[in-house]
């Protein structure tokens, strides 16, 4: 068994911390981890985040450092950039970001003022937060014109060129965190350029499919590039800004202000053992391995979606083009995004409550769940489990069918009904045995040594 696991010090030093990642090991082990934001990332680079990195401060880029101790820093880092530009084919990467909400926050202090106009995808039609949603420092900073999605799930580019060109965003967003069909970037381009824009691709979700070649890339026709690292990228928790050469085209020094963002401008010391993660992440997503697997994550999804609707469910936009979907729950019921993702949880099938376009309900008691496929297929999952898989789903959600949502004032009451409820469902626990059988089929972290 692998120290990640047995943690040996730990255990001795600190076993309630320690018993609490074992039992965290095994809930990942034997369930089913199908948040399409999420991954499992490889010993290797378990190793690489957990290594002594983690104690050096390194403010500063690569050669121009404020402490002393970089001779082995430096070039894990600069690895790392080369890698992000060679994988994507661009002239400049900074891996510093701590994370993709302040990675977004540093692009719209290189690129825009406070005040100015910005656009992004609307949140409750699949779009960030970080995008201009009100309750994010980028909706109170800068006056955000959502554009939407249309009946049909797909973006609805009339409106995005009407609403640019009314009124005139400085920055334009095409990325989402709960859209089902491929981005049409070069549609995107023609309004961002037509109206003098800063076009910003933000594709966390998708950056694993676009380096295997499942998704178009948006290098051609974007100024920027953020991407998160920790989703199908299957990296570290981290993102990364990428200038291309469309950017540098409309302002040379694009790549100065990015960096000047990030360092000093929002944060400090940049997280070593996480970039130098980042780097074994795009070492394993450059193999050609690789190329097959952000293609079977498609195709999975694809299988996954076609069970769904197979066994009677209703899907946003009816189908899937990526590696998510999103569960209409609403001919169940209003609000019943908790209940599904509750039950679902109960058969240790691990999804998210999502809203869906035009959702009847609130952000916290949506109607839809959103569920997708890159976890199962890092651990070697295929169409036939796809097939099973969707079937189980379809049958947990069943049994919720009963279940409503009541008034604010009764909800407490009624949830914890139903959560005793569903522990104890018959169908549900027989649901979470078969979860258990087939996780055992396709082990990733457990048992290794
Ligand atoms: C995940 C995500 C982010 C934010 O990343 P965090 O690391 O959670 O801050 C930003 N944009 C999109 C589209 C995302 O999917």
């Amino acid at each position: 068994m692998d120290w990640f696991y047995e943690l040996p010090n730990l255990t001795k030093t600190d076993p309630e911390i320690a018993e609490l990642i074992k039992k965290e090991v095994e809930r990942q082990e034997f369930g089913l981890v199908m948040i399409p934001s999420e991954n499992h990332v490889s010993i290797s680079l378990l190793e690489a985040l957990g290594s002594v990195l983690t104690n050096k401060y390194a403010e500063g880029y690569p050669k121009r450092r404020y402490y002393s101790g970089f001779e082995f820093i430096d070039p894990i880092e600069t690895i790392a950039i080369e890698r992000a530009k060679k994988a994507f084919g661009v002239p400049h990467a900074n891996v510093q970001p701590y994370s993709g909400s302040p990675a977004n926050l540093a692009i719209y202090l290189a690129t825009c003022n406070t005040g100015d106009a910005i656009m992004g995808l609307n949140l409750p039609d699949g779009g960030h937060l970080t995008h201009g949603w009100k309750t994010s420092i980028s909706g109170m900073l800068y006056k955000s014109i959502p554009y939407h999605v249309k009946e049909d799930g797909y973006i609805d580019m009339d409106e995005v060129a009407a609403l640019a060109r009314e009124n005139k965003p400085k920055l334009i967003w095409v990325g989402a965190t709960a859209y089902v069909r491929e981005f049409d970037f070069e549609a995107f381009a023609k309004i961002a350029d037509e109206v003098g824009a800063y076009l910003v691709a933000d594709m966390s979700h998708i950056t694993g499919l676009i380096l295997a070649g499942a998704h178009r890339s948006p290098v051609d026709y974007v100024h920027l590039i953020m991407t998160t690292t920790h989703k199908t990228l299957r990296g570290p928790r981290g993102a990364m800004i990428l200038v291309t050469k469309k950017g540098l085209g409309k302002d040379p020094e694009l790549a100065e202000k990015i960096d000047k963002a990030i360092f000093p401008a929002l944060q400090g010391g940049p997280h070593e053992n996480q970039i130098a993660a980042t780097a074994v992440a795009l070492g394993e997503a450059m193999k050609p391995e690789f190329k097959e697997h952000g293609k079977q994550i498609v195709k999975n999804a694809k299988a996954l979606a076609s069970s769904l609707m197979g066994n009677g469910l209703k899907l946003v936009s009816g189908g899937t083009d990526n590696h998510l979907m999103l569960v209409d729950l609403t001919p169940l019921g209003v609000g019943k995004g908790i209940f599904a993702s509750e039950a679902l949880e109960a058969a240790n099938i691990f999804v998210n409550k999502n809203t869906i376009p035009r959702d009847p309900s609130s952000p916290f008691y949506p109607s839809g769940i959103r569920l997708g496929t890159p976890s199962l297929t890092t651990r070697g999952m295929k169409e036939n489990e796809m097939e099973l898989v969707g079937g189980w789903i379809a049958s947990v959600i069943n049994e919720i069918a009963k279940y409503e949502l009541p008034e604010k004032e009764l909800r407490a009451e009624y949830l914890k009904n139903f959560r005793n409820e569903i522990r104890n469902n018959e169908k549900i626990r027989e649901t979470r045995q078969k979860v258990k059988e087939l996780c055992l089929k396709f082990p990733f972290y457990l048992n290794r040594v």
